[in-house]
């Protein structure tokens, strides 16, 4: 394993993006990741602080990674987010994002611009006000729509929407989410349902691939590859329509892997670097902060996580398990 230079695995790829989740704790439910009743969450005690989260986020910077993207659960229901994302910013990654469910976004949006926070993505797998309801379980599609409005707003842009797409219950909007997207310029990105689903209600009849959605989008409206998606290390395909109104995305996590190109590490609220997903090992730095590890300590756990990542998800493998723990606790 290399000890200096960039973070980087035996496959070769340098990895420069971080993904944080400051809580494993969400105010909806999701049929796709969350089950009614809630998860046990957590203890308090078990979170990293935000001093903590900053300090790794720094010797990650020192290693090379220049985007941080913050997660959950739901990142804005940690009380003081704003306060991270103003350490996060002192840091001065090229690249501050937050993916949220958008149920608070619209009374925070002009805080986390003026903290540093670049851009949102924010979740919305339906248009239709009762489908939304029955998807997420609690909160409402109108104050979604609004805090899209409020993010733009406040200049953390551009919105991207991340929408999953389940066979039988939201399939039928693929075109009504790429018409939103061609009206609204917000590039909508379709993810295909992944086994991550803490009610383990996921079955691969349920997923609706990349190449589906395109295809019943392309029938309508004629799609191209977006140019930038070559040197774009984000997981979605992008496709730009024809009629040069607008832009779509697809990640295909389940029909087609894109862990060749993956430059992504998690590190979860509980404080574990995780080097995918999907990974069923993961590294505790928690234990290292709160033990007086070194700086040069936690990069080297930084550098060993990477260097065991394998080199791809495996979920089409016979003998792939589903990771222990579900969406939310990783932090997506
Ligand atoms: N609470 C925030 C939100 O709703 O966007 C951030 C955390 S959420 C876990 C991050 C993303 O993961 C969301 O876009 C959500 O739709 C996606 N997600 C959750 N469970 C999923 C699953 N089983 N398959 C595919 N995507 C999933």
């Amino acid at each position: 394993m290399p000890t200096s230079g960039p973070l980087v695995d035996p496959f070769g790829r340098v990895h420069t993006d971080l993904r944080i989740s400051v809580t494993d704790r969400c105010n909806l439910r999701c049929v796709y990741c969350m089950p009614e009743e809630g998860i046990g969450w957590v203890p308090h005690s078990q979170i990293l602080t935000f001093e903590e989260i900053e300090r790794v986020a720094s010797i990650a910077k020192r290693l090379g990674v220049d985007s941080v993207r913050l997660t959950g659960g739901e990142p804005l229901v940690r009380a003081g987010v704003v306060d991270l994302i103003a350490k996060l910013n002192r840091i001065g990654f090229a690249d501050l994002s937050m993916t949220t469910n958008g149920t608070t976004l619209a009374r925070l949006a002009p805080a986390l611009a003026a903290a540093g926070l670049k851009r949102v993505n924010v979740s919305c797998d339906s248009l239709k006000p009762e489908r939304f309801a029955q998807i997420r379980r609690r909160g409402n599609l109108e104050t979604v729509l609004g805090a899209m409005d409020a993010a733009e707003h406040a200049g953390l842009v551009p919105v991207k929407v991340n929408a999953v797409v389940i066979a039988g219950l939201n399939d039928d909007e693929i075109l009504d989410l790429a018409g939103f997207a061609r009206d609204s310029g917000r590039v909508v990105r379709f993810i295909e349902f992944m086994p991550l689903d803490a009610d383990e209600a996921w079955e691969r009849s349920k997923v609706v691939t990349g190449e589906e959605i395109l295809s019943r989008i392309n029938r309508v409206w004629p799609l191209e590859p977006s140019s930038e998606r070559a040197s774009d290390p984000a997981p979605a395909d992008r496709y730009r329509f024809s009629d040069g109104r607008g832009e779509i995305g697809v990640i295909t996590s389940v029909s087609r892997a894109f862990c060749g190109s993956c430059n992504r590490l998690r590190l979860t609220a509980d404080g574990a670097i995780r080097n995918c997903l999907f990974a069923n090992d993961e590294h505790p730095v928690r234990d290292l902060l709160r033990s007086g590890g070194s700086d040069d300590d936690i990069a080297m756990l930084l550098r060993s996580a990477v260097w065991a990542k394998r080199a791809g998800h495996g979920i089409n493998d016979p003998s792939f398990l589903r990771p222990a723990r579900s969406m939310s606790k990783i932090g997506g």
